[in-house]
């Protein structure tokens, strides 16, 4: 999709740099983060939130949560704990709509979220 941030990152169009790639998901640092980890993995097909989930994405969901694993693996914090978090709309916190799973960890989370 024409000027979304994720497409162009995912389709390295941009500076910045995957820390994974498939045929179908990307992942990279995000530009802002909140924990020593924070990892954002992204579909390479975009869809805007959640809400947007069709059938056929069923298997593309799961990959997602394949690559966070294996992340938090990589990054030494999937023993320790580690959150997955994805954003749907405004007052949850969305500000890129193009879904992302935020990989977080490195540090003690905090219950109940912000
Ligand atoms: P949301 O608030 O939509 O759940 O999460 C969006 C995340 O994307 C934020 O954590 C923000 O720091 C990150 N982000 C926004 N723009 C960019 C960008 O251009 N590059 C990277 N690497 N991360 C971004
Ligand atoms: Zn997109």
């Amino acid at each position: 999709m024409r000027d979304c941030i994720f497409c162009s990152i995912a389709a390295k169009k941009t500076q910045a740099p995957l820390v994974y790639e498939d045929d179908a998901v990307a992942a990279f640092e995000d530009i802002n983060p909140q924990a020593p980890v924070h990892v954002l993995v992204v579909p390479k097909k975009h869809i805007p939130t959640t809400l947007d989930l069709e059938t056929a994405d069923r298997e593309l969901i799961g990959r997602l949560f394949e690559v966070g694993n294996r992340i938090a693996r990589e990054r030494g914090i999937a023993e320790r704990g580690f959150r997955m978090v994805m954003n749907t709309n405004p007052e949850a916190g969305q500000s890129v709509y193009h879904i992302h799973l935020h990989i977080l960890g490195g540090r003690q989370m905090h219950w109940p979220p912000g």
